[in-house]
Parts: C-alpha cells; sequence; structure tokens
C-alpha cells in the first residue's frame, strides 16, 4: 500500500530522502521554511557546504556499539557512484580522485595504508606527481592519491534534484516553515495554523530550528552547532580535484570555481563572516602551499552552520512523533543517499541491518 509521507527540510539529506521515497512508490510531499534560491553559501548547511564526497580518512568509531563510520562512508560513496549517472544533475557531480597533502612522511604512509586496508585504491604521489595531479605549483613530498573520491558542487546538485523532484511528482513545498509535528492524526502545522495530513513525518530539518523541532523529536536536542566559514579563491589553473590538508582543504566546483574550507567553530549559530576565521584559513593554505591561492576578488566569502551529533555520526530513525535524519555533522553531503535508503527501509516497514540500526538516535538515550 501506498503512503504518504511529508519530509520537513529540503538540504541535501532531504532532497536524497524524497527523491527515494518517490522512486520507491511513496506519496511524497517536501516542505522547507527557505524560498525556492539555489545559490552557493545560501541559509542552509548543504548550500553552504564544500560538498566533498571525501571517502577516506573517517576516524572509526565503532567500538561499544557505536557506529562504524568508515564502513558507512564508503556504502554512501559507492551509492553516489550507483546513483549519478543519468541524472539532471549528473554534470554537478565529478568522480575524479583526490589528494591528500600529509602533515609528514609517517602520516602519508598511515593514510595510505588506511585507504588500502579500506578497500580503495590509492597511492603515494612524488612532488612531481604531486604538481601534474594538483596542478598546484608548489613542492610537496607527502601526498597520496586517492581514486575513489569526488566533490559535488552543491547549488548547482540541489537545483537538479529540485527539477529531478518536480517531474517524480513530490509535491514541493517552499516558503512553508513547520511550526510543530502531531502524531493523532498524523500532520504538520505551519506557523499560519495550515495543517498538512500524511502516514509519516521525516525531519530534515539541521541545527536552525533545532529546538522547534526537538519538541516533536526529542533526540534532535542532542545536536550542537559548529559554525564554518568557506573562502572562494582563485588559482592560477582550474583545480582538477579536491586536495585536503591539514588546517583546510581545496574543493574545486565545475564552473571554474575553487572553495577553502573550512573553520571549526563549536556552539555558534551565526551565519556572520568574521574576517578572524576567513585570515585563519588564508593563513594555513600559504602555509602548505606557498603563492598558489589567493582570496577570490569577485566572491566574497561566506559562513554556515554544521547540525552535530554527539560522536559525528548521522542520526536516523524514530524519536517522537516523528521519523529523523539528522546530526549528520562534517559529512551530510557524502552520507545523505545513505541516510535515504536507511529511511526508506523505516518508511517500509523493511528489516534494519545492524550496522544502519547503530545509527538509530537511541544510541545516546543513556547518555547525561
Ligand atoms: C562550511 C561547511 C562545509 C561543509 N562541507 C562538507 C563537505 O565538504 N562534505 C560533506 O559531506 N558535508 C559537508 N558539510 C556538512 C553538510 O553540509 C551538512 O551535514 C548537511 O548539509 C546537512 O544537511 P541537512 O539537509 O541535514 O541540513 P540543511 O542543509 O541545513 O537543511 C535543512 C533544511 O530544513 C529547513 N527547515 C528547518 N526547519 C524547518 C521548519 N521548521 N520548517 C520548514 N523547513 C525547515 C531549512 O530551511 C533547510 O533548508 C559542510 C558544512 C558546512 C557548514
Amino acid at each position: 500500500m501506498s503512503k504518504h509521507v511529508i519530509v520537513v527540510g529540503a538540504g541535501i539529506v532531504g532532497s536524497w530522502c524524497a527523491l527515494r521515497l518517490a522512486q520507491t512508490g511513496a506519496r511524497v510531499t517536501l516542505i522547507d521554511g527557505e524560498r525556492e534560491d539555489f545559490a552557493a553559501g545560501g541559509p542552509s548547511a548543504s548550500l553552504a557546504a564544500a560538498g566533498l564526497l571525501t571517502v577516506v580518512g573517517h576516524a572509526p568509531l565503532d567500538s561499544s556499539g557505536h557506529p562504524s563510520m568508515p564502513a558507512l562512508a564508503h556504502e554512501a560513496f559507492d551509492l553516489w557512484r550507483a546513483r549519478t549517472p543519468g541524472r539532471p544533475w549528473e554534470d554537478a557531480v565529478a568522480f575524479k580522485g583526490g589528494v591528500v597533502i600529509a602533515a609528514d612522511d609517517a602520516a602519508a604512509d598511515a593514510f595510505l595504508a588506511q585507504a588500502r586496508r579500506e578497500g580503495r585504491a590509492a597511492q603515494r604521489l612524488s612532488a612531481a606527481e604531486f604538481r601534474k595531479r594538483a596542478g598546484l605549483d608548489a613542492q610537496i613530498a607527502c601526498a597520496v592519491f586517492v581514486e575513489e573520491e569526488g566533490v559535488a558542487d552543491p547549488a548547482r546538485t540541489l537545483s537538479g534534484m529540485a527539477m529531478e523532484l518536480h517531474a517524480l511528482g513530490v509535491a514541493v513545498r517552499r516558503g512553508v516553515e513547520i511550526e510543530r509535528v502531531e502524531s493523532e492524526p498524523v500532520r504538520v502545522r505551519t506557523f499560519d495554523d495550515a495543517s498538512i495530513e500524511g502516514d509519516l513525518v521525516v525531519l530534515a530539518t539541521g541545527i536552525m530550528n533545532q529546538a522547534l523541532m526537538a519538541r516533536a523529536a526529542p533526540a534532535l536536542a542532542r545536536m550542537r552547532p559548529a559554525k564554518g566559514h568557506i573562502v572562494p579563491v582563485d588559482l592560477a589553473a582550474p583545480l582538477p580535484l579536491p586536495v585536503r590538508a591539514p588546517g583546510f582543504y581545496l574543493a574545486p566546483h565545475g564552473d571554474g570555481r575553487t572553495l577553502l574550507g573550512a573553520t571549526m567553530e563549536w556552539d555558534r549559530y551565526d551565519r556572520g563572516v568574521r574576517q578572524e576565521a576567513v585570515r585563519t584559513l588564508l593563513d594555513a593554505v600559504e602555509a602548505t602551499l606557498p603563492r598558489v591561492v589567493k582570496q577570490s576578488e569577485t566572491e566574497l566569502p561566506w559562513a554556515g552552520v554544521r547540525p552535530m551529533s554527539p560522536d559525528g555520526a548521522p542520526m536516523i530513525g524514530p524519536s517522537g512523533a516523528a521519523l529523523i535524519a539528522a546530526g549528520h555533522s562534517r559529512n551530510g553531503w557524502l552520507f545523505a543517499p545513505l541516510t535515504a535508503e536507511i529511511i526508506c527501509a523505516y518508511v517500509w516497514g523493511e528489516e534494519i541491518p545492524a550496522r544502519w540500526a547503530a545509527l538509530s538516535p537511541d544510541r545516546f538515550k543513556d547518555a547525561p
């Protein structure tokens, strides 16, 4: 029997959930408080992000029943690989691998060993190979190339997904802010007291309305905000693939733009740009890649706010009156297609495998 699922939040997490729910036979209403405007640096964490789909380097959390981040990261990345071809937004996502600059030889070897342990093809780069791969004129002796990495251009991916959702018959309601979720009958209420009834509500609302949404789904109160600055930069030539290094990363987007990211500023909900944070990023990149990266003269820096879970892994499953798809922390772009699969499994009443059940918000229920 079909179900009417109301997904609140049209960031990358809610958009992927709506897409997969519609494809698996649900009637879907996708609601977002923001009006349609897919500009880089927009108000959601998803539009503020760099969009890196970086699969190696996730710290394991798999002791004492916590999620196994490396395994889940690979599962999510493989879904990006499998599900991107043929979509209206496929041009916005690139899978050309990634370069990681390590602090020293030992760190480069450790990273290489981790990539290989996780079954990913990777190799050490000589200084000449680094220059060729990354197209950056710098003397870097401790770098690793990982074949399986990618990057999504957030604004272009989300606007393409919005078109696909319309084509799939998803009812997209923008500029509609939800004030509460009720369970008997299941419905959401807007601030002007309109209501929309469904069979299930999925909250993919990020961090901004946390206190309000936590009234319906108490586990959302466990999240903390972490602000991050992004600085658009200019390079001598377009960057071919993402570059990560201690203290910064460079994310190339298809239109020749490159983003320098990102700071990690705990417990800040504001999105105001601080010059000090911009300076921190520019100093970090200058220390590693001297005179290679310049702040853009045409595009201003911005900041966004990440929805951090207590352990950095997403929280997916029932909480109060809703299913939540929340707390994606630093990896919401990477994890979103996997989150959508897990949400579909809950919606359709399928058995939840242990590795997915480990992401349930219940894992924190005994924590203070
Ligand atoms: C600077 C920065 C860089 C990042 N870089 C990366 C990266 O390279 N790779 C990666 O994987 N991740 C990255 N992240 C993390 C990633 O962006 C987030 O984890 C992810 O975007 C969270 O997505 P979301 O859909 O849960 O939330 P959001 O994108 O915040 O979307 C939530 C949506 O819900 C809507 N909403 C909220 N409350 C209501 C309500 N009451 N009624 C109606 N609508 C509502 C909001 O308007 C919003 O559009 C980065 C984040 C930042 C800030």
